[in-house]
């Protein structure tokens, strides 16, 4: 049996080897390692597919949503909400900018951002929402953006974990993650769903003004070449990594069914198992399972885990501790800090834990490791 792993890159890029050889190749060739065809390509190619008007490529995700929150000229002291169970970035940017973060909680079914506890930290000073698509599926975004137009706020979606998943409103009409807000920000991260072989991100709007203020701030806020009319950074996805996602884009889809039928294999092999509570899926979203996280019931979750290792299996926490719990943010006023009541995302946090789930895992590993997890509880 092939060793099991969180993700497995190379055999990805295995299966797709002479192609990503060959579109590298055209790069190293042309010698245009930055803006070159490939990135204008790649843009384009992803335009298409999220049909999103404009798509900004950057460095990372971390900086598209620092962009993103740069170009709504967000000044310190405005209030951003985010959730607290995420990854840190989504929240150190709001920080970084001198802007104040405001944790909500999560909702106990999907895992992304609670209605209720947004609407309750809405003050005059909020002027941006970052719902985060957690773990492959949508926040509730319909809701999220009436919420946000009765308040005149916007609304950046952190898609970094979610890229190709489909949202359904209530009229029927589909969209992709990451362009139903003002700005959608995403990672191209090797382990993401679309990664790169280094670092990479991208933003998208359908709002031109928007979208020529992002690449101005990824270009050290220049119009015309030495001629810098805003205060940016340098943010730029490299040719190399774009001629690779050019290839990888093409296979989103299927890497998203792979993913959703590792997903339904251990849902349906931990049915009968009640201490664990398996991913469910909100009503309006698809889920393109970046992870496959579930619950522990009255579990110790750390002899769990050690079952799993010695049995060579791994399996990561997503997250251990939640955002107003992290010591960057202990400085923050009350609103924010540890005396914050969020009961769903204080109760995730010591249950959670997430099996391996990529793209190429076989028959014989998975049934490994769903044996591996059984055996914990027998
Ligand atoms: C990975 C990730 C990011 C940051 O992306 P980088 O490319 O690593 O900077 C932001 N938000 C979420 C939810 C992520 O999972």
């Amino acid at each position: 049996m092939r060793k099991i792993q969180m993700v497995d890159t190379k055999t990805q890029y295995l299966a797709i080897k002479d192609q990503v050889d060959a579109s590298i190749h055209e790069v190293l060739d042309s010698a245009a390692y930055i803006n070159g065809k490939a990135v204008k390509d790649f843009a384009q190619n992803l335009g298409t597919y999220l049909a999103a008007e404009y798509v900004i490529p950057c460095a990372n995700g971390t900086d598209a949503l620092q962009i993103a929150m740069m170009a709504l000229d967000l000044q310190p002291g405005d209030e951003v909400i985010t959730p607290s169970f995420t990854y840190i970035a989504t929240t150190e940017v709001v920080a970084l900018l001198r802007l104040t973060p405001v944790f909500v909680d999560v909702d106990p079914v999907t895992y992304c951002m609670d209605l209720e506890s947004l609407k309750k930290a809405i003050t005059p000073k909020t002027k941006a929402i970052v719902p985060v698509h957690l773990y492959g599926q949508a926040a509730p975004m319909e809701e999220i953006m009436a919420i946000a137009k009765e308040h005149n706020i916007y609304v950046i979606e952190d898609n970094a974990q979610a890229i190709g998943c489909d949202y359904t409103f209530s009229d029927g009409t589909k969209k992709k993650t990451g362009t139903i807000g003002h700005i959608g920000a995403t990672s191209f991260y090797p382990s993401k769903n679309l990664g790169a072989f280094g670092d990479g991100g991208a933003l998208f709007t359908n709002d031109k003004a928007l979208a020529n203020k992002m690449s101005m701030i990824a270009n050290h806020g220049q119009s015309e070449r030495y001629y810098h009319d805003v205060v940016g950074c340098n943010s730029r996805l490299d040719s190399i990594q774009a001629a690779i996602l050019n290839i990888k884009l093409a296979h989103l889809d299927e890497y998203s069914k792979a993913r959703q039928s590792v997903a339904k294999y251990y849902t349906d092999a931990f049915a009968s198992i009640t201490q664990i509570v398996t991913p469910a899926i909100g009503k309006y979203t698809t889920h393109v399972f970046h992870q496959y996280t579930m619950q522990l019931k009255g579990v110790d979750r750390d002899a769990f885990i050690a079952h799993l290792a010695a049995k060579e299996i791994p399996c990561m926490i997503y997250y251990p501790v939640p955002g107003h719990l992290q010591k960057m943010f202990a400085n923050q006023d009350n609103r924010n800090n540890k005396n914050l009541d969020l009961p769903v995302t204080n109760a995730l946090t010591p249950c959670v834990c997430s099996l391996p789930i990529h793209t190429e895992m076989d028959a014989e590993q998975l049934s490994y490791i769903v044996e591996g997890v059984k055996s914990f509880f027998n």
